[in-house]
């Protein structure tokens, strides 16, 4: 058997044990308690990490369905306003394509949103407004406190996609005002791919389409969710559920607080071998705009290969990302989500300094011993 890869990407991400030994069990009834049961946990640990008292249910399908859910209840026909500084604010704004008369807000990849493009927008009618909350491509994050202002300030919808940030960073779903906010297993609660998790505010239940799609029809859900046991209007992905339970019933017993807290460390800790190494940072930053928490994007110096440098890393054993369409071989990406410790991270960067350095860049400085001091 080929040995295991130690993933430091942006998603999937390792999962625990217990998480494994979860799903490997006989197959039980979904309209069962004990699935009811295992539901309710995800759901209860889950408004803990998005904030929230708003309705929330979890759809069986990766994060795109949620995002797909999440415009297509409640932005059909309508006017949408999608900001984009990167590839999934694209993805968001090409669904919203099908679904409404989407504006795309653009501005370059890993640069700060244009917000007064968006007040422009908002004082045009626009609906519906679509943010990524953590922009993983380019590990840029956006300011979702403030679009959610603006959204509240013009009787908008908000929706954002916290993929990558609810769960291993601040995320505060009622405080900013967000209507729908989505998030996936596979990242940030390490969990395995597959399920996608969905809040609802009361507004946009106001607001829901006549005419949902079947599927994704969020209705459903909380219709199915709200009964005794707690159930999905369709056969779930059952040992995904349970799996989730788990890994949700880990991040309780971490507590939110230290899990954000472990995140920003690790975050922290990969900057600073970046900073040492003498690379620069990829997003372009600003009072409102920051580094992502949870996956750090460096620039390769000139003459660095990416095949070539993450080849050497892959061969060591880990795999860390590269950069995504016009991007690759422009950056590469290091993810600290999930269980990440200091361990992963130390032995991530030992072994992508020394790939660096066989690829013909002579680093300036000792990355390893830099993110060492973070740590500890
Ligand atoms: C991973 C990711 C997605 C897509 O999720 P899938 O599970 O691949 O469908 C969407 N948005 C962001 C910000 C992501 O990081």
């Amino acid at each position: 058997m080929e040995k295991e890869l130690l993933l430091m990407m942006p998603g999937p991400v390792p999962i625990p044990e217990r998480v494994r030994f979860a799903m490997s069990r006989q197959a039980i009834n979904h309209r069962s308690a004990d699935f009811g049961a295992a539901y309710a946990d995800c759901v209860r640990v889950l408004k803990t990490c998005f904030a929230t008292k708003n309705d929330l249910v979890v759809i069986s399908g990766s994060g795109t369905a949620g995002m797909e859910a999440a415009i297509a209840n409640v932005s059909r026909d309508k006017k949408i306003a999608c900001l984009v500084n990167g590839k999934f604010g694209e993805r968001l704004y090409k669904i919203s394509q099908r679904y409404g008369k989407a504006t795309e807000i653009k501005s370059e990849w890993g640069t700060p949103l244009n917000l007064e493009k968006l007040k422009e927008e908002l004082e045009n009618g626009a609906e519906v407004v679509t943010l990524i909350h953590n922009e993983t491509s380019c590990a840029i994050k956006n300011p979702a406190e403030e679009i959610g202002r603006l959204c509240k300030k013009h009787d908008a919808l908000f929706l954002m996609d916290g993929i990558t940030s609810i769960g291993g960073d601040t995320v505060e779903v009622d405080k900013w005002g967000v209507d729908i906010a989505i998030t996936g297993s596979q990242k940030c609660f390490a969990a395995p791919a597959g399920l996608a998790m969905v809040s609802v505010s009361p507004k946009a239940w106001e607001r829901v389409t006549k005419n949902p799609p079947y599927y994704l029809d969020l209705a459903a859900y909380k219709k199915s969710a709200s009964g005794t046991p707690m159930e999905t209007p369709y056969t779930p992905a059952v040992p995904l559920f349970l799996a989730l339970r788990e890994a949700c019933l880990i991040v309780e017993e971490e507590g939110l607080p230290a899990r954000i807290a472990r995140h920003q460390k690790m975050a922290k800790a990969v900057q600073a071998a970046a900073q040492a190494w003498g690379l620069t940072l990829f997003p372009k930053i600003d009072k409102l705009h920051n580094y992502s928490s949870t996956v750090t994007a460096i620039e390769y110096p000139a003459g660095v290969k990416d095949d070539e440098m993450r080849g050497i890393v892959k061969k060591m054993g880990i795999i860390i990302a590269g950069g995504q369409d016009h991007l690759k071989g422009k950056i590469f990406r290091i993810g600290n989500m999930g269980s990440v410790g200091p361990l992963e991270i130390l032995a991530t960067l030992a072994i992508t300094q020394h790939a660096l350095k066989k690829c013909g860049y002579a680093v300036k400085g000792d990355g390893v011993g830099a993110a060492a001091e973070v740590l500890g």
